[in-house]
């Protein structure tokens, strides 16, 4: 209290330094000594032989501590703490973490001990092992032997024990070069072609997409449309290797990815297509989500290129339905953004508060990603493109290439999507006649505030 009316009254954080005590001494501290002795033990069982015979306060508490313990867990637990000083780094340790975690309800004790202190809770839980001395060795490194394609990667490594992949990668634009770039600080050896853009860090420049495709296990294109992409994957196959990867980022119609698909997969390649969302932001940071159409085999060998590039892969079934899953998605967010904007400004012409509007709408059935995540309202729910001024975020002409697509595949498939042909519409001329193209998606809102009944 002396400190806090000192401060009040002079304002001087001197005093602060004035006010400071001694820190207390840390307990643990005189007990070094019996810590370091009792812990080099080799082996769990070692240790607790140790703590057992040792007679001192410190050792009494340390062997009932451990006695209450799954004895997996705990041989698991001094050797995740030996791992990490033999192997330091903050991914590596999450990464054996994340082992134990993975296996501890299947393989090892974590469910017996719910069980007996928190459901039965008699108190008694049955470890699979019924001492430390139990426990061996090849128990405690099957918990900790790396997951294969679910280990956990963080910091966009490889995976300990995997090598570098040597890969191609075709389309260096806006989404491409971060994504290559990505895989290169990964540690993956990439070549790349555009014949516009420059090669990104770490990315060796080759002189054509046949080049680049040369002995790659995988082969990535990142273009514009499926017409170009046609173009390119004729060029790519006869360079690539059997059994190679052509993974497809762009967004295309269904049935150039199903085209591309299946010459790839007649000359013995791994097709897949694998479009995604999260933009250029997302293709930076890394954390794009993948919606992949392909085979198993294929999706094996290119997850932990997904990892590195995004933060989400979901094998939506055969090629073209990576494709079909992205359209379907964009063709909803395309109608959904139209009618919450539309909404708004009836909302503004019948005198309702745009605040009011959001937290009634975020919070009933109206409620959708467009208003609550992506608001098209300047200053009002979470921040987006609307607060600056419908800039960055999703261009308008990328949504009309998407929903274009949408009903380019419901006309081939016989399917009625009035709303997303509405919508087609809408961007249409939003984009061609009316200068929208490259503001966000969501600048239809001040299109339909300006805009009356009447207006065609
Ligand atoms: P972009 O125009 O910036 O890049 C495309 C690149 O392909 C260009 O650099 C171009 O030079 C290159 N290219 C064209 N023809 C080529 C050829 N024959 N060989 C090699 N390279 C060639 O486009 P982008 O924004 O990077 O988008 C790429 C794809 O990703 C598109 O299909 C797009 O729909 C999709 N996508 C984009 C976003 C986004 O926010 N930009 C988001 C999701 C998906």
């Amino acid at each position: 209290p002396a400190l806090i009316a000192e401060l009040e009254r002079t304002g001087q954080i001197a005093a602060l330094t004035e006010a400071a005590q001694p820190a207390p001494t840390a307990p643990m501290a005189a007990q070094q000594d019996e810590i370091d002795r009792h812990f080099a033990a080799a082996t769990l069982a070692d240790l607790t032989a140790g703590l057992d015979e040792d007679p001192s306060a410190f050792a009494e508490k340390a062997h009932t501590s451990l006695a209450k313990a799954s004895p997996l867990a705990a041989a698991v637990a001094l050797e995740l703490v030996r791992a990490a000083r033999a192997e330091p780094g903050v991914p590596q340790a999450l990464a054996r973490e994340f082992r134990v975690t993975w296996r501890s309800a299947e393989e090892g004790d974590f469910v017996e001990g719910i069980r007996a202190a928190i459901i039965d809770r008699d108190n008694a839980p049955r470890w699979r092992h019924t001492s430390p001395a139990d426990v061996t060795g090849d128990d405690v490194a099957a918990m900790l032997a790396p997951l294969g394609a679910d280990e956990l990667v963080l910091g966009g490594h490889t995976r300990e024990g995997e090598d570098a992949m040597k890969i191609g990668f075709i389309g260096l634009g806006n989404m491409g070069a971060p994504m290559a770039a990505n895989l290169a600080a990964a540690g993956h050896v990439v070549t790349g072609f555009d014949p516009a853009a420059p090669c990104p860090e770490g990315v060796t420049a080759a002189t054509s997409g046949p080049e680049a495709a040369a002995g790659a296990e995988v082969v990535i294109t990142m273009l514009p449309d499926g017409k170009i992409l046609r173009a390119v994957a004729a060029d790519l196959i006869p360079a690539m290797e059997t059994g190679a990867v052509l993974l497809d980022c762009s967004t295309v119609d269904v049935d150039s990815a199903r085209a591309v698909a299946a010459d790839a997969a007649a000359a013995g390649l791994l097709p897949m297509d694998a479009p995604v969302s999260g933009g250029v932001g997302g293709a930076a940071a890394g954390t794009l989500t993948f919606m992949v159409g392909g085979p198993d085999a294929a999706f094996a060998i290119a997850r932990p290129l997904f990892d590195i590039m995004g933060q989400k892969a979901v094998h939506c079934g055969p090629s073209g339905n990576g494709q079909a899953a992205k359209i379907c998605n964009n063709m909803i967010l395309g109608v959904t953004m139209i009618a919450t904007c539309e909404a708004f400004a009836l909302a503004d012409k019948l005198g309702l508060d745009r605040q009011a509007m959001f937290d009634v709408v975020s919070t009933s059935s109206g409620y959708s990603w467009t208003m609550n995540a992506y608001c098209p309202a300047p200053g009002i729910g979470p921040e987006s493109p609307a607060d600056r001024g419908y800039e960055g975020g999703f261009a308008s002409a990328l949504m009309l290439k998407d929903l274009r697509l949408s009903q380019q595949a419901a006309e081939a498939a016989d399917a009625d999507t009035p709303m997303g042909a509405r919508a087609a519409e809408l961007y249409a001329r939003f984009v061609e006649e009316e200068g929208g193209g490259s503001r966000d998606f969501s600048a239809m809102l001040p299109r339909f505030e300006g805009r009356g009944r009447s207006a065609d």
